[in-house]
Parts: C-alpha cells; sequence; structure tokens
C-alpha cells in the first residue's frame, strides 16, 4: 500500500496572467494515445499543426513550429539563434519582461543597449524609431503585451524602420497570441514568440513561434560557419567561426530540419502537448481571431465597470491598458496578500500579484482565453466585493456586479484593436 493518495487538484477559477484554465478539449486531447515521432500520423500532425500555426500568427511564413519548453524557451530559441557574437540588441523595457529579453541577448554574448520607459506606461514607437536610426541594431527585441504592468505596446509601424536599417525585430508575444491582435505579416515582424498557458488555454509548455525569411537567411549562414561552409563571396569572420549557435536543444537550424521535409531527427518531439497545441490552436481558429479578440474586449469591460463601481482605481496609463489584464490599485491599509489569499481560500478564485517596484501596489486580474467567459467575470466580481468588504473597506454592496451586468446587455462599441 503507497503512502500517497491520489493527486486531486480543485476546480478552480482562474484569473490570472497565467496559467489560466485549460480549454476542457485540450484536456481531453492530452489522454490521446502516444504515436511514434515518425508515424505518418505524426508527421501529418505537425504539418498541419504548422498550418493551423501561421494562421494563428496571421502569416504566410514557411516556419511557424513549436518549441518545446514553456514560452521563454521560444524566446531563447530565437534569441540564441540570431545572436551572433557581439551583434547589437536595442531592447526598450516597459516592464518586467524586457529585462528578461536583456538577460538572454546578454548570455548569448550580444552587445545590449536598453532604452526604458516608467512602469505603467509604453514607448510612442517614434522614440523607439529614433534610437534605431542612431544604434543600428542588428536586432530589436520587444515585447507586446507586458503582463508585469498590464500594457500593450504598438508595433505596426517598427517593422518598416527596422527594414529601413537593417535590424531584425523579434517580438515576445507570448501574453497576447490568441487575445489580442497580434499580424505579424501586416506589422512587419521579423519572428514572433507566444505562449500556451495564456490566451491559447492550453497547459504550460510549449512555444510556438514563427519566423521569415530575413531570420532564416541569419540561421543558415549561421549554421554554414557551424559546418564550415562559404557560399560565393560571403566573408566568416575567424569569431562566428569559434562561435556556433550555443545551445544544441534550442537551435532552431536543427529545428528546422526536423520539422521540415527532411525530419531529421533532434529530440522526441512531445506527443502529448503537440496534441493539446493543435487542439487548443483548431479551437481559436473555430472561433475565428476577431470574435475571440471581440470577446476578450467585452470581458474585459465588464470587468473594469465592475471594479469601477466598487470605487477601486486602475493602476496605468489607459490608453495603453493590455486588453487582456487588468491593474487594480491596492487600496492603503489593505493587505492585498490577505485580499488573495481569502479568495483563492474561501472562493476558489485566483488572481494574481506583482513583482519588483509593484509588489504589494497592485493586483492583475487576467481575463485571457478560456478563462476569459461571462461567468467568471460575475463571480470573480461578487467574490472580490465580499472579500474587501471583509477586509474592512466601505464599498456600496451590490454595484458592482450591477456594473457588469449592464455591459453584457448593452456592451459600448467594442472596435478591436489593430495595434
Ligand atoms: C508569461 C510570459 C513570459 C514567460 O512565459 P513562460 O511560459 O513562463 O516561460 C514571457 N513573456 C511574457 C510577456 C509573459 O507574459
Amino acid at each position: 500500500m503507497t503512502r500517497y493518495s491520489e493527486f486531486a487538484p480543485s476546480q478552480r477559477i482562474i484569473m490570472t496572467p497565467g496559467p489560466v484554465e485549460a480549454e476542457p478539449r485540450v484536456l481531453r486531447a492530452l489522454s490521446y494515445p502516444i504515436l511514434g515521432q515518425f508515424d505518418p500520423e505524426f508527421t501529418d500532425l505537425m504539418n498541419d499543426t504548422m498550418s493551423m500555426l501561421r494562421e494563428l500568427f496571421q502569416t504566410r511564413n514557411h516556419w511557424a513550429f513549436p518549441i518545446d519548453g514553456t514560452s521563454r524557451s521560444g524566446i531563447e530559441a530565437m534569441l540564441a539563434s540570431i545572436i551572433e557574437p557581439a551583434d547589437k540588441v536595442l531592447i526598450p523595457i516597459f516592464g518586467r519582461f524586457g529585462y528578461l529579453l536583456q538577460e538572454i541577448c546578454e548570455r548569448y554574448g550580444a552587445e545590449v543597449v536598453t532604452m526604458e520607459k516608467p512602469w505603467g506606461t509604453v514607448f510612442d514607437q517614434e522614440e523607439i524609431a529614433a534610437v534605431i536610426r542612431i544604434e543600428q541594431p542588428a536586432i530589436v527585441a520587444i515585447v507586446h503585451g507586458e503582463t508585469s504592468t498590464g500594457r500593450i505596446q504598438p508595433l505596426n509601424q517598427l517593422g518598416a524602420v527596422c527594414r529601413e536599417n537593417g535590424a531584425l525585430l523579434v517580438v515576445d508575444a507570448v501574453a497576447t497570441i490568441g487575445g489580442v491582435a497580434v499580424e505579424t505579416d501586416a506589422w512587419m515582424l521579423d519572428a514572433v514568440i507566444g505562449g500556451t498557458q495564456k490566451c491559447l488555454s492550453i497547459p504550460s509548455g510549449m512555444a510556438p513561434i514563427t519566423y521569415n525569411e530575413r531570420v532564416e537567411s541569419k540561421i543558415a549562414k549561421r549554421k554554414r560557419i557551424e559546418r564550415g561552409l562559404r557560399q560565393p563571396g560571403e566573408i566568416l569572420t575567424e569569431e562566428s567561426i569559434l562561435k556556433p549557435i550555443a545551445s544544441n536543444y534550442l537551435d532552431l537550424s536543427q529545428l528546422q530540419d526536423y520539422w521540415g521535409p527532411a525530419r531529421l531527427n533532434h529530440h522526441t518531439e512531445m506527443t502529448s502537448m503537440l496534441y493539446a497545441l493543435r487542439e487548443g490552436v483548431r479551437i481559436v481558429l473555430q472561433e475565428g481571431l476577431d470574435a475571440r479578440f471581440q470577446r476578450h474586449k467585452l470581458h474585459e469591460q465588464a470587468l473594469v465597470a465592475g471594479i469601477q463601481a466598487m470605487g477601486l482605481t486602475l493602476y496605468g496609463e489607459s490608453e495603453c491598458k493590455l486588453p487582456v489584464v487588468t491593474c487594480v490599485q491596492i487600496p492603503p491599509e489593505t493587505d492585498g496578500e490577505s485580499v488573495r489569499s481569502m479568495l483563492l481560500g474561501t472562493f476558489g478564485i485566483e488572481i494574481a500579484s506583482s513583482f519588483g517596484p509593484l509588489k504589494g501596489q497592485i493586483w492583475r486580474v487576467g481575463t485571457m482565453g478560456y478563462s476569459c467567459r461571462q461567468t467568471n467575470v460575475l463571480h470573480f466580481l461578487g467574490a472580490f466585493e465580499a472579500v474587501l468588504i471583509r477586509h474592512g473597506l466601505r464599498i456600496p454592496p451590490g454595484r458592482s456586479v450591477q456594473a457588469a451586468l449592464n455591459c453584457y446587455e448593452t456592451p459600448v462599441s467594442l472596435g478591436v484593436e489593430t495595434l
């Protein structure tokens, strides 16, 4: 007899910036039988997944496939594969995940140049463009939806500027893919990294990425360097020859050979996670990207109306609010962690705290993917109000849920963001 009982997690309502509740059909896909990695049914599944990911990323890029690992493995694979020694990388930072990009780039030997904005705001694209023109970086790496501050950075003009200045534009769209428009081709993004456990409502463990020929040719050049080959007229510096792509697991040139027709074995593809990814993205495409973005805006609107009806204040500049994360200022004298633990323990609802300069200052409420639905928003608002009253806040009872209900009855114009 074992000392350990069967693990039986509680049913939660997860209103955080991830991981969020998984789509039930995705959880079912995780239980499908295993296929061998070169079984034709499995290689068909790989091809299908690539074509679905192209639609998700709104791109005609050939390369769109998942990296096996959490979202940061996708970010690291992309940067590790394109950063050549002493490449200059420009990183505009407006929250915690900008620092992650910086750290990864430094580890792979880049000369990193950063520019920063106060948390709660984003950059004017022209500010970034001006620095690109001066610094002439080889790569610009930037976050689209910054979950740490709940802000979204407009990107639609940066791609053209990068192209004019010979830079590759790499975008962390981990928090936005499947919840907010990410228009890879229209915005001329060279490489985009998504995440699964946020707006796609697939468990954490894969990082879908896409990249274009500009990125592919840089990877191809590095691959030739690795093998000591050169194309006519190509100059391979000694320094480059000494430094091939520094990771084996995250080497996109090898992963391409696995996802492409050569099917050269790299690692063993994550069978069950790929079933989950395919099913999750299928559900997203079946809902329709525009309908899905509208749904995220609708529930954001109801959530915000409910929070404001309690007399609470939102954090950050409103023009750049990320629709899928709502940051609420913790009222003075209120113990934010005690509120969170009562919400979880008594109501089974999870919201997030924050880090760094915002620790103890804000709560972050996610409305992502399958978690982003009317019953969740209404249950959360009712419970949040009760918990805050329990914590001694003078909140007019009942108004919050009514304000959200009003929103659902007559939503005000819901234009889909194109930035
Ligand atoms: C969540 C998140 C990540 C990291 O994702 P992991 O899956 O935990 O590796 C990176 N960037 C952004 C913007 C995120 O929100």
